[in-house]
C-alpha cells in the first residue's frame, strides 16, 4: 500500500534493522525501544489490525506469531519472559496502520498498562 511505513520497510525502501525477513513475514527493531528486546514482526502484505488480518488471512497470524517466539528465544529473553502487544485504533495507541506484533522483553514489564 501506497503511504505506508511498514509496507515501505518490508519492501527495502526505508531502512530498518531487520533481524528476519522470508517471503511473508519481516521483522526489525523499534526505532524507540521500550524494553532492552523491542522487535515489530509484520506481514509483508498490508493489513491494518490484528482482526483484518485473521480475518483475510488466519494462517499468517500463527506464522506472524512463531516468528515473534523464535525472535525472543533468539534474543535471550523467552526463558525469562516477554510480552507480545498489538495495539488496535487509536485509544490503544495504534499509529501505524499495518499490523504489527510488538515483542518486548529483557526487564520487568508492568501490567496492567497504563
Ligand atoms: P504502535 O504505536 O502503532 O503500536 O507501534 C508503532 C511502533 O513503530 C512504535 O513503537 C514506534 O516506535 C515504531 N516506529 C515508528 N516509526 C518507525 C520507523 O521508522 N522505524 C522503526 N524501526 N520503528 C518505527
Ligand atoms: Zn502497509
Amino acid at each position: 500500500m501506497s503511504d505506508c511505513l511498514f509496507c515501505a520497510i518490508a519492501a527495502g525502501d526505508i531502512p530498518a534493522d531487520i533481524v528476519f525477513s522470508d517471503d511473508a513475514v519481516v521483522a526489525f527493531r523499534d526505532i524507540a525501544p521500550q524494553a532492552p528486546t523491542h522487535i515489530l514482526v509484520i506481514p509483508r502484505a498490508h493489513h491494518v489490525n490484528a482482526h483484518a488480518l485473521a480475518q483475510e488471512d488466519a494462517a499468517l497470524v500463527g506464522r506472524l506469531l512463531d516468528v515473534a517466539g523464535s525472535l525472543a528465544e533468539r534474543d535471550g529473553v523467552a526463558e525469562g519472559g516477554y510480552r507480545i502487544v498489538t495495539n488496535t485504533g487509536e485509544l490503544a495507541g495504534q499509529s501505524v496502520p499495518h499490523v504489527h506484533f510488538h515483542v518486548l522483553g529483557g526487564r520487568a514489564l508492568a501490567w496492567p498498562p497504563g
